[in-house]
């Protein structure tokens, strides 16, 4: 099972920044990539930039642009050109076709409705993710992957995945308890989120996985299917606390414009922001501009806060003091 004693040897390094067109980046954002681009600069890794826009219903016009603009802004690089998830998804449809072909996935049209009402257990998935219970699975499988208008899920084995988080510590989850079987495959035909990113992690190298913790439970669904798959050298994974806001609920519209387009329209210094994010991450004691060069050679994990930032308006009023 994925732990700590499968090796981790790559030949190099690398990470990757992911953002998705689904809206704009924020405050928030903004954070988890100046601090995973400058562990990446610091420890020479390659950075991948990946837009991962399979969640198609959702995605903004414009995004993708405005995405490389606002990490551009902030002084972040990376090497090669942007990668586009949807451009090539055999890759994926091979895996998914693994999969079932092994009876490790199956294909499933029961609705959110017919799930609860069979679920034996009380709901503990965390946020809305409902879980899948075991009991529902076909009686018959391997099942063809070849059924137009369904979604496929994960036979999610019954034990635990264990793995050192180099941020949130040691962690020991289990999948089966708290999500079951989840979707692997989506009615419209395209990889579902956790098993694209375990495609994509996998060839393109990727060794070094630092993003929010909101996806830090996904970590541990990720490894069974690089087990399942048998991709190989595991990922390290690197799960940063959110920006929130006052009232403590993640980052979102109902604490004004975030956007950092919206800072970029007016006029705001890049300096600005960059400082109020090392003042968020324990660089610096009080708000003050700084390069994002700076921001790479001062950033230490070892003294970044553990607990989440609060965003107040105080930081909003410093920032649009602009230059
Ligand atoms: N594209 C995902 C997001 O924007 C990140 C996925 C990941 O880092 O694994 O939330």
């Amino acid at each position: 099972m994925p732990s700590e004693a499968i090796k981790h040897t790559p030949a190099v390094a690398a990470t990757r920044l992911a953002p998705s067109p689904t809206g704009a980046l924020h405050l928030g954002n903004a954070r988890t990539f100046l601090v995973n681009w400058a562990l990446a600069r610091q420890r020479n890794w390659r950075i991948v930039l990946r837009i991962e826009d399979l969640d198609t219903p959702r995605n903004k016009p414009g995004a993708i642009d405005q995405a490389l603009r606002d990490l551009e802004w902030l002084g972040i690089d990376w090497d090669g050109s942007p990668i586009i998830q949807s451009n090539d998804l055999n890759h994926h449809r091979a895996a998914m076709a693994s999969l079932a072909q092994r009876g490790l996935a199956y294909p499933c049209e029961l609705t959110r409705a017919q799930i609860e009402a069979a679920a034996s257990a009380p709901q503990d998935g965390g946020g809305h993710e409902l879980r899948f219970p075991p009991e529902l699975r076909p009686a018959v499988m391997p099942r063809p992957f070849d059924q137009p208008n369904t979604g496929w899920r994960f036979v999610t084995p019954d034990r635990a995945v264990a793995f050192n988080d180099d941020f949130a510590g040691p962690q020991t989850l289990r999948p089966i308890d708290t999500i079951g079987d989840f979707i692997v495959w989506t009615v419209r035909q395209q990889p579902a989120y956790q098993l694209a990113v375990v495609v994509d992690d996998a060839r393109q190298g990727i060794t070094h996985i630092v993003r929010g913790d909101d996806l830090l439970e996904s970590a541990a669904r990720q490894l069974l299917l690089y087990e399942a798959l048998s991709l190989g050298a595991l990922p390290r994974y690197c799960h940063l606390p959110l920006v929130k806001g006052e009232d403590g609920r993640r980052l979102a519209k109902r604490h004004g414009d975030t956007r950092l387009s919206r800072y970029r329209d007016l006029g705001v210094a890049p300096e600005r922001m960059v400082g109020l994010m090392a003042f968020w991450c324990g660089i610096i004691p009080a708000r003050t501009p700084l390069s994002s060069s700076e921001f790479r050679e001062r950033f230490d994990l070892a003294t970044m806060p553990r607990l989440p930032v609060t965003f107040t308006p105080e930081d909003d009023a410093w920032l649009l003091n602009r230059s």
